[in-house]
């Protein structure tokens, strides 16, 4: 048997309870059907078919896991720091205890290759014992000195909290949020991506085995316009992280005004890989690729313009394009798959639209661009590469969300700069060049919340996570995302020698 079949079959076991049984939510510590006796169907990008019902979530829902996770709320805030850490490292050993499945399911519900969902859970792991690690610590403050006074900060967890998730890479990016909301001292309620239901589902039950508390973990599937709505308008709900498009981030900041909601917002991006000719050659070649064709270009931090300094980019675009064109695209459970199939009809036909936008405008299709009729009736894409393009095209200027890479050129390091900003959103920018002085320079002036030199996207759990400009307010990681989850006071306590201004004697 092939890795692929046998990836297939084990694949086929896991899915079996999905097809038997809609998936429902998690309320109150117990698994529930829901109250609008509503489903949607669940299909998987491989071949359209269905992988289950799914409980559509409404209001209603959403009230009583809010009202579940105010309940929870202050037993969940007092447990010491200490027993937290505890539970969460469990939970942590039980995500991968089910790698496998986690991995399996993953790929089928969202198309992304296993080569990359299998380090899903060692991953969603690892941002669980980061933030178990840190629980005992929360809620540390400062001391800051006056000559009468002592001031001392406290953090106390802002209370419910919730989530909304996206289809890209659901599993990580919901353990990236839930883990250090927990870790805090918040109670969660999660709304995971219509399009991706299924690991939000495994987490939920994971919860409840690793013995959290219930209230504590609550997860409500629907719909954005609905369910999504209702939890960013909850008044029992203190703040919402949100990763999603930048509209959606629009929408929400204005759902939640009459509640004044506190938001985090980890939108959407057009990131620039900025080659210059004194770049090592080879690696950056390698960083251009994985960036944007690894995960099916369905990320948020993927380099989706390549700016290419003149001096190489002849040499440069010859040698991408035939990486371009020997990427393996195929079924996302065979281990060979470096591009799976995108995550839903309406996304490839949005994806393959830009093939026709790139022509109109100008541009050169040199790669791909076209619909994988040869692999079957899923959302296979043969991945793009567009050249002699400019900034202005909406190739260039708008997220395509997909494999498909806008190739620019430029010949000064402050044209590159120019162009590197000249975009609605600032996430994420990777600069490639072997001087340090030129590599600090742009670090200052290119505007995005990450910037990487001389290296493709690289994890480092204490770091700000986040963007500016349209993609995103505030940051995650570390400390970022406890002072996002807690509130801080400020005690100040007098040395018993200050003047108290007298009024009235
Ligand atoms: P989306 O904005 O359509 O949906 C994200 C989530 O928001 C879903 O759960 C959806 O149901 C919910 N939602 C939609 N409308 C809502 C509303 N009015 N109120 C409340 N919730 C609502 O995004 P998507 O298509 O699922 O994901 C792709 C987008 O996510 C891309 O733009 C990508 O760049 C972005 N993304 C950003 C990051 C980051 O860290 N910056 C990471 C991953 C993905």
């Amino acid at each position: 048997m092939s890795d692929l079949q046998e990836n297939l079959k084990k694949a086929q076991e896991y899915l079996e309870r999905f097809r038997k049984e809609p998936i429902g939510h998690f309320i109150n510590g117990k698994p529930t059907p829901g109250l609008s006796g509503e489903y949607f169907e669940n299909t998987t990008p491989h071949d359209n078919s269905s992988l289950g019902q799914v409980a559509k979530g409404n209001e209603a829902d959403i009230d009583q896991a809010c009202e579940a996770a105010a309940v929870a709320f202050a037993d969940w805030r007092d447990i010491s720091g200490a027993e937290r850490k505890k539970l969460l490292h469990r939970f942590a050993d039980m995500i991968v205890e089910r790698a496998e499945e986690i991995s399996l399911l993953e790929s089928m519900d969202c198309g992304q290759p296993i080569r990359f969902t299998k380090q899903a859970a060692v991953r969603g792991a690892a941002n669980f014992r980061f933030f178990a690690d840190k629980a005992p610590e929360a809620r540390d403050g400062k001391a800051l000195q006056q000559p009468e006074h002592s001031n001392m900060t406290l953090r106390t967890p802002i209370g419910p909290v919730g989530v909304i998730t996206p289809w890209n890479t659901p599993f990580m990016l919901s353990t990236w949020k839930i883990a250090p909301a927990l870790a805090a001292g918040c109670t969660v309620v999660h709304k995971p991506a219509e399009l991706s239901p299924i690991t939000a589902s495994l987490l939920a039950e994971i919860a409840r085995e690793a013995g959290i508390p219930d209230g504590v973990w609550n997860m409500v599937n629907g719909f954005g316009e609905v369910a999504g709505k209702r939890l960013t308008e909850h008044p029992a709900i203190k703040a919402i992280a949100l990763v999603g498009e930048s509209l959606t981030g629009t929408r929400i900041l204005h759902q939640g005004a009459d509640t004044l909601k506190r938001v985090h917002l980890e939108l959407g991006g057009k990131n620039p890989i900025i080659v210059f000719d004194d770049a090592d050659f080879d690696r950056a070649l390698d960083a251009v690729v994985f960036m944007i064709y690894s995960l099916n270009g369905q990320r948020c931090t993927s380099s989706s313009r390549l700016l290419i300094h003149e001096g190489i980019k002849e040499r440069f675009l010859e040698a991408l394009q035939a990486r371009v064109n020997d990427l393996r695209v195929g079924h996302p459970l065979d281990p060979e798959t470096e591009v799976g199939p995108l995550i839903h009809t309406t996304h490839l036909e949005k994806v393959l639209s830009y093939t026709e936008k790139a022509r109109e405008d100008g541009a050169t299709v040199a790669v791909g661009g076209s619909r994988r009729e040869d692999l079957g009736a899923g959302n296979y894409y043969q991945p793009a590469l567009f050249t002699n393009a400019d900034n202005n095209m909406r190739i260039a200027r708008e997220e395509i969300f997909g494999p498909a890479l806008t190739a620019i050129s430029f010949s000064s390091e402050e044209e590159a700069i120019k162009i590197a900003n000249d975009t609605e959103y600032g996430l994420a920018a990777y600069i490639w060049t072997n001087n340090s002085g030129r590599a600090m320079r742009l670090a200052r002036d290119v505007e995005a919340g990450m910037l990487w030199i001389n290296s493709e996207n690289n994890r480092n759990l204490p770091s700000p996570f986040g963007g500016i400009k349209s993609s995103g307010i505030g940051r995650d990681g570390g400390d970022y995302s406890f002072d996002f989850y807690m509130e801080t006071k400020n005690v100040c306590f007098a040395h018993g020698t200050h003047r108290v201004p007298i009024l009235g004697r």
